[in-house]
């Protein structure tokens, strides 16, 4: 591997940057997780998670990754054998599937064309067919990664009560917790699984579960074996700010790190930041003339945009060759659209220059690797950002 100078681009969605603030902040040592101080750090996040959330109500912090969380929200409030209705946006959807299957669960997946995010008609419709409600739970992936389109939450929401039907909500937000918004709360959901190492920009392995008081009923029938995961276990602990085991400390104090600064920024701030980046990003693939994996307007991820590759051109040989001249990671294409696509990470700490660093990146490689294309889309994004996003809509 030659010298690389300068930072690496790491333009995947998630692991993100990881600011200098939160780096330093967790450059500490690390401190008795049963004494004094610890509690008032655990309290801190326990708390400030909650205003991330956009809840009142429970907030749990596990040592994992997202798929950890998936699980905890899983064998916390359901029973061996129950329904649950998920749907299949992309591979995210996919894998939280196939662990809800592992579990012993279930699961009824609607199937998807991997374009557009969960119709709320569909769960509509196939939860009013459930007259006898065998249906336990609707799961469903608020920003699919793999895919870079975001479901329509609170419609989801309104599909559900239109149906009358009881199942309980449970969200994945794990890429877009803190770059889109998100009201766990108003927009009636029951558990929301996140991770940390995306919009809330920490490195990877904090799990979180914010969880409705019906779904904090639903785990007190819930037959599921669990322990490690266990809610009811740490509940207890995390009353006064402490772990049943030991926790991820030094993570904590990033972690409070990050939600000073989302706070600071204010989330409504950081979530246009995100929406401004993403249409920059539009508009830079359809200067390049390429196409958008997304096909509807209003699920357009603003967290990360999947571009796909002309018949013909391998994604992964494109990537390649902007990471080995430029020192960029690009996202790859994931389950069905291998090779297909290439994902631009547009999410956590990131400004206007270390987009359009992201942009000429990619414009150069296109060009490298012989992927035909108009040399148009740097050009496009500049003149958005230039304006601060308030340029007249483009006409294409
Ligand atoms: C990254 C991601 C996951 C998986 O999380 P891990 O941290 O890799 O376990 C699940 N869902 C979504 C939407 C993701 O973006």
């Amino acid at each position: 591997m030659p010298h690389r100078s300068g930072r690496h681009f790491l333009q995947i969605p998630g692991p993100t940057n990881v600011p200098d603030r939160v780096l330093r902040a967790m450059d500490h040592p690390t401190i008795d997780h049963r004494g004094p101080d610890f509690g008032r750090l655990g309290l801190e996040v326990l708390q400030g998670m909650k205003g991330v959330f956009k809840t009142e109500s429970e907030v749990f912090i596990l040592p994992s990754s997202g798929t950890g969380a998936w699980e905890a929200a899983l064998v916390n409030t359901l029973s061996p054998g129950d329904q649950v209705l998920m749907y299949e946006t992309g591979q995210f959807a996919t894998l939280w599937h196939e662990l809800a299957e592992r579990l012993q669960l279930d699961p009824v997946f609607i199937g998807g064309d991997w374009r557009h995010g969960a119709d709320p008609d569909a769960l509509e419709s196939r939860l009013a067919e459930d007259k006898d409600h065998a249906i336990k739970a609707v799961c469903v992936v608020h920003n699919e990664t793999s895919t870079g389109t975001t479901s329509r939450i609170a419609e989801v929401r309104k599909a559900i009560d239109a149906a009358k039907h009881p199942a309980l909500l449970l969200v994945d937000t794990i890429s877009s917790l803190g770059s889109i918004d998100f009201r766990h709360d108003e927009w009636g959901v029951d558990v929301t699984i996140g991770g940390s190492q995306k919009g809330l920009m920490l490195p990877p392995g904090l799990g979180f579960n914010a969880v409705s008081e019906k779904a904090r009923r639903a785990a007190e029938t819930s037959g599921m074996a669990k322990s490690y995961w266990s809610w009811e276990a740490m509940r207890g602990p995390n009353a006064t700010g402490y772990f049943p085991s030991t926790p991820a400390t030094n993570l904590l104090y990033g972690l409070r790190e990050a939600i000073d600064m989302l706070n600071e920024e204010g989330l409504d701030n950081v979530f246009a930041r995100h929406d401004r980046f993403a249409e920059a990003t539009r508009r830079a693939v359809r200067g390049w003339g390429l196409e958008i994996l997304c096909q509807d307007e209003r699920e357009y991820s603003s967290a990360l945009t999947a571009v796909l590759l002309p018949e013909g051109h391998d994604a992964d040989a494109f990537r390649k060759v902007v990471l080995e001249n430029f020192d960029m990671s690009l996202g790859n294409g994931l389950g069905k659209v291998a090779g297909k696509v290439f994902r631009i990470g547009h999410l956590g700490d990131f400004n206007e220059l270390m987009l359009a660093g992201t942009l000429c990146g990619v414009e150069m490689g296109l060009g490298l690797a012989g992927v035909p294309h108009e040399k148009k889309g740097v050009a496009a994004a500049l003149d958005y950002l230039a304006h601060g996003g308030n340029a007249a809509p483009a006409s294409t």
